[in-house]
């Protein structure tokens, strides 16, 4: 209902910002940024957003949420308790029968549902009905505190208001669907219990107001837990990213290498690593300009992040003209083929060079290694300098093709140390 109320404005991603995405890191990505710029007053994101959000927003919360429906569970055992003994009323009084066959069973049920994941996803309906179940029966126990002229007349409802918006785990929504019917039960029991329409008016104003403080705080509350969830989603797309290509940096090369070689080892599956690096660039810049550079680098970036198609290939810039691919699942063959069409498709690209002694525009080199991490003792880092051995064969064999280096014909001592010198002063 709530939201079929709201508005309906976000724009979609489009398909190229989901293809730039999947070949890179966070399949949000720059959303976070996007949607901090847009605001949210309405408390809801765009739909995979805040599917995230509200994921990570109940796992954050269960433990706070256990603690608090343990002390509510304590609390309204006292309640009973003290009814049945110091009233005197024992199980003729209908509040102990009622707390101790509703109220307390449901809160042991919402402990024990966030005890399993099918359980946290009823939390929601579930909070709205311990919430609804507590608020109305402290008009019961209200009506009877007044009988037996002890405490005052809405201090329970007032509570359940309280414990509604914070102590549920409700988002900000919910709780305040829930808190208001409990307000609105309270003007009806109230009228069905023929109280004078002084004691209406001046109940009535302390649970309204009870129930907008509680709005306002957990409506603050909400919005400033989904602001800290953009910005650390903005932040970390941000240190991931190289900035001029919007494609993956070098830290998210490495961390993705660490990660996906120990899923690659415990699954004893291949793995390919190619190094790429675009020719004679220096002559580019110094014929059109650096900025012109720049473009050409961007260019040459997006064809480099779209190489992948499967979802956890990966594709980085990683260092100044050079980037690198990683093929988690793939062997030398294929491997080779793809980096083989990606170097048509950059030429393709057809960016003009007048500086390059290969080709009238702009070509890649690459060095393309497959290895199997759990059959080798070799690092990553072994490995990319593998790459790297590849690469520099492609250069010294004339540049604009690409070269494979078997695993096999490397001896193990040469990897783990980086060439000294630099590959591109070869001519
Ligand atoms: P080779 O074919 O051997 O790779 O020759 P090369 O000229 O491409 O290699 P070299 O290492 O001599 O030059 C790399 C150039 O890349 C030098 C540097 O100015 C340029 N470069 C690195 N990062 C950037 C950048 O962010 N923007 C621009 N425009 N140029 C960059
Ligand atoms: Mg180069
Ligand atoms: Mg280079």
């Amino acid at each position: 209902l709530l939201s079929g109320l709201l508005p309906d404005t976000y724009p979609r991603y489009s398909f190229e910002h989901a293809r730039m995405n999947s070949a890179t890191l966070d399949p949000l990505g720059s959303f976070y940024r996007q949607q901090l710029d847009q605001g949210f007053r309405f408390l809801r994101f765009a739909d995979d957003l805040e599917n995230n959000f509200r994921a990570s927003h109940k796992v954050s919360g269960l433990k706070q949420l256990r603690i608090m429906l343990v002390l509510g569970f304590f609390f309204g055992l006292s309640f009973a308790i003290f009814d049945y003994f110091l009233n005197g009323l024992g199980f003729s009084s209908s509040s102990v029968p009622l707390q101790l066959a509703v109220n307390q069973p449901m809160l042991l049920l919402m402990l024990l549902a966030t005890m399993s994941a099918t359980g946290q996803r009823l939390l929601t309906p579930l909070g709205i009905t311990v919430g609804l179940v507590i608020g109305g029966s402290s008009y019961l126990f209200e009506t009877k505190a007044q009988l037996h002229s002890i405490g005052a007349a809405v201090t329970g409802t007032l509570v359940s208001i309280i414990y509604i918006y914070f102590f549920l785990g409700l988002r900000f929504w919910p709780a305040v669907v829930t808190a208001v019917t409990v307000m609105i039960g309270f003007f009806i029991a109230e009228f069905v219990a023929a109280a004078p329409g002084a004691a209406i008016f001046f109940n009535g104003m302390f649970i309204s107001f009870t129930t907008l403080i509680g709005a306002v705080g957990s409506y603050n509350l909400e919005h400033s837990r989904r602001e800290a969830f953009l910005e650390a989603g903005a932040l970390a797309d941000l240190a991931s990213r190289d900035q001029l290509t919007g494609i993956p940096n070098r830290k998210a090369f490495d961390d993705h290498l660490a990660m996906l070689w120990a899923q690659c080892k415990r699954d004893r599956a291949s793995l390919v690593v190619a190094l790429i690096d675009i020719d004679f660039f220096k002559a580019y810049n110094d014929i059109y300009g650096h900025q012109a550079g720049d473009g050409c680098l961007t260019q040459v970036g997006l064809e480099i992040a779209n190489v992948g198609r499967r979802p956890l290939d990966f594709a980085a810039r990683y260092g100044g003209e050079e980037f690198a691919v990683i093929l988690p699942g793939c062997t030398v063959e294929p491997g080779e083929a793809l980096i083989e069409r990606l170097r048509e498709r950059v030429q393709a690209l057809n960016i003009a060079h007048k500086g390059s002694k290969v080709a009238r525009s702009i070509t890649i080199s690459a060095g393309v290694v497959s290895v199997f991490p759990h059959a080798t003792d070799r690092s990553a880092q072994g490995t990319v300098q593998m790459a790297d051995e590849s690469l520099y064969m492609a250069k010294r064999a004339g540049r604009n093709r690409v070269c494979v280096t078997e695993p096999e014909h490397v001896a193990a001592g040469q990897t783990g140390v980086f060439r000294v010198g630099d590959i591109l002063e070869i001519a």
